[in-house]
């Protein structure tokens, strides 16, 4: 590779800043494996129009090589350049060329700094709100290796997928993608691992955030803290986004905003009607119960349920009746219940009447 670096980027030797990147660019596209399938030669091109670039745009690397030519650069004579040389930092813009050439991020992920924490609530704490101070881990930038991973700051370009971080692969007529086994996505290959961050460019930090979790949320609710997620390699901050899991109640069942509650009710209870006091989300209620309650009937406490997250008013709060007969009887009370059952007459064997109306019309 004995090409002049603004060569190979279209470039004059006064070029600006920019005038290089967009250089950069415009060859990158041009010579990029994706559009030069098999083509070793376009993948040598490739690759020096990347080492040009990571040259060129830094200053103090391009006037090094303005100066002494490559052999400046070159950190083996043990000249100056501390810094390492033939990565392949340019990924920003690379993410941006496979965008605009291939129509999507599906190659490089985008720094997505945002984290999501699940929350344990009680039931009394989902419905009435809590403040809460929560624990959690963000992930900021290694400092002692500057967010490399490498321990001497090196890292060099995946020779397998030339720093795409993916490979193609031709079946037929389809090609598919699968990201490299070598670098793991990543595109470059760190041989000191940083012992800080043992390589992961990343350290973990353990914070507290405090959360007011208005009253009403739900499960299928989130919360958002802004600015209190990851901190990305380009000093970004994310958000936290706060999810729930909430205990069940023994007696309380909740759907949404609705409450319903399962009151036990002796037969006679529900044969008579009566007025009782049953439990509810804040002190009791008062249920009257009508004559001839039947097992499962609702009533229907408008406005008593859960108070909506988004203020939309309350929910229902609803009883549900389930019907209990006596386990044992003694002989006192069989006696009476006989007694009563012969005082209603032929309305103590409705069966009957069904009995008459179909005796005989099948035979
Ligand atoms: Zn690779
Ligand atoms: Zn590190």
């Amino acid at each position: 590779m004995s090409e002049d670096y603004y060569e190979l980027l279209g470039v004059s030797k006064g070029a600006s800043g920019d005038e290089i990147k967009k250089g950069y660019r415009k060859m990158a596209k041009k010579y990029h494996p994706d559009r030069n399938a098999g083509d070793k030669e376009a993948e040598e091109k490739f690759k020096s129009i990347n080492e040009a670039y990571e040259v060129l745009k830094d200053e103090k690397k391009r006037s090094i090589y303005d100066r002494y030519g490559k052999a400046g650069l070159d950190g083996s004579s043990g000249g100056g350049f501390s810094g390492g040389f033939g990565g392949f930092g340019g990924f920003d813009d690379l993410g941006d060329i496979f965008e605009s050439v291939f129509g999507g991020g599906q190659r490089r992920k985008r720094e997505n700094n945002d984290l999501s924490i699940e929350v344990q609530l009680s039931f009394k704490e989902a419905i009435f709100g809590t403040t809460k101070i929560q624990s959690y881990r963000y992930r900021e930038p290694c400092k002692a290796c500057k967010g490399t991973g490498s321990q001497d700051g090196k890292t060099t370009t995946c020779s397998t997928c030339n720093g795409v971080g993916e490979i193609r692969q031709q079946q037929g007529f389809m090609t598919f993608a699968q990201t490299c086994p070598s670098c793991h996505g990543e595109g470059t290959i760190i041989k000191n691992r940083c012992s800080a961050c043992n390589g992961k460019t990343y350290i973990e930090v353990t914070d507290e955030v405090e959360l007011n979790i208005p009253a009403g949320i739900d499960s299928d609710h989130r919360l958002r803290v802004q600015g209190k997620g990851h901190i990305g390699q380009s000093g970004n901050r994310g958000d936290l986004y706060i999810t729930f899991s909430i205990k069940q109640d023994e007696h309380f069942t909740r759907h949404k905003d609705d409450i319903y509650l399962e009151i036990p009710v002796f037969f006679t209870q529900a044969i008579l009607g009566d007025t009782i006091k049953i439990p509810a989300l804040k002190g009791e209620l008062e249920l009257k119960l009508e004559r001839g309650t039947r097992d499962k009937q609702q009533y229907l406490f408008r406005g008593e349920g859960v108070k909506n997250v988004k203020g939309y008013g309350k929910g229902n709060f609803v009883v549900q009746v389930k019907l209990i007969y006596p386990k044992k009887l003694n002989s006192e009370q069989e006696a009476l219940l006989k007694k009563l059952q012969e005082s209603f007459g032929v309305e103590s064997k409705p069966h009957e009447s069904i009995l008459d109306k179909l005796k005989g019309l099948f035979s």
